[in-house]
């Protein structure tokens, strides 16, 4: 049955005995996060947002890690999807947007400079009821002023197009912004743009990398930043490891630049002393 959902569902699948492996593997995962969750197992490492201009710290994302009980670093590749698939995503994506509301205003606190803490949201987590509530929440037991949080959201979140409607105009009338996350890769649809206030569009990796020798690949980062700035859309470059990518994504005017060129994501006190201290 998980193999068959896997496949987008609404399929046959048959047995075979490599399938016990991997659904074991799954249940061995999902209970091992589940024990953790809520433990200092979990933690969230910050990556830097500079502006492609003035190179200014102008926003953090807030990044998931695991370590399993033999002390691994399991990637978020392998356990975000199981999170989605098991449910277990609608509590640790609470956990996040906590921890990660709460550090901001830490650090606002210690007088570091104001920028906005993006936390990932799946698209697991929308469709449930109480994640406005809670989020209403955490915004008024934290007291971050909701300018200073985004929500980076999948392309896969517009195929119900009325409930991402009315969940982004919601968000909205709270004064939170909303990012697109890996734009290009899901299900890119221009109307959608069109209809939706998004604030953010955060170009995949897969369109930075490379630019710098491919023009088939340039050209497609230049069409993307185009129709970007025809909307009036703020857009952060992924992925940006090359001091030639960065230049051309500076030349092309892209806003916003994120990736290890400046900076791979980092534990909360390596971010304080690399990135505030400057
Ligand atoms: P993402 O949201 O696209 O996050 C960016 C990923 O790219 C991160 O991987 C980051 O470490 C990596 N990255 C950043 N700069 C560079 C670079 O210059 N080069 C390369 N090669 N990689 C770079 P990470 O931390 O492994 O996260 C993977 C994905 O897991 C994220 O992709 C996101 O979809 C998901 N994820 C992480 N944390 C959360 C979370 O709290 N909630 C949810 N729902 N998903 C999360
Ligand atoms: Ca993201
Ligand atoms: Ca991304």
């Amino acid at each position: 049955m998980y193999h068959a959902k896997s496949k987008g569902k609404n399929c046959l699948t048959f047995y075979e005995k490599d399938m016990d492996l991997q659904t074991k593997k799954f249940f061995s995962i999902s209970e091992n996060m589940r024990q953790d969750l809520y433990t200092d197992k979990f933690s969230l490492h910050y990556q830097p947002q500079f502006d492609a201009l003035t190179k200014e710290l102008v926003g953090i994302e807030a990044l998931l890690r695991w370590e399993d009980k033999d002390g691994n670093n399991i990637p978020p590749s392998v356990f975000i999807p199981i999170a989605e698939e098991s449910d277990l995503i609608v509590d640790l994506g609470i956990w996040v947007l906590r921890k990660a509301t709460f550090q901001n205003v830490e650090w606002q606190h210690k007088g570091y400079p104001k920028v906005p803490i993006s936390v990932n949201v799946s698209v697991k987590q929308i469709n449930n009821q109480d994640f406005i509530v809670k989020l209403k929440e955490i915004l008024y037991e934290s007291g971050l002023e909701p300018k200073y949080l985004n929500l980076e959201i999948t392309e896969t979140f517009m195929y119900e197009k009325e409930n991402a409607m009315n969940f982004i105009n919601e968000i909205k009338n709270l004064g939170i912004s909303i990012a697109i996350d890996d734009f290009g890769t899901g299900y890119s649809s221009l109307q959608y743009l069109i209809d939706m206030p998004m604030d953010v569009l955060k170009i995949d990796r897969a369109f930075v990398k490379e630019i710098e020798s491919n023009p088939t690949k340039m050209g497609l980062l230049k069409g993307i930043l185009s129709i970007a700035q025809t909307l009036n859309i703020k857009t952060v470059a992924e992925g940006v490891e090359l001091e030639k990518q960065y230049d051309l994504l500076k030349e092309n005017g892209c806003n916003i630049i994120q990736g290890y060129y400046f900076s791979k994501p980092k534990s909360k006190d390596e971010i304080e002393s690399l990135i505030f201290s400057k």
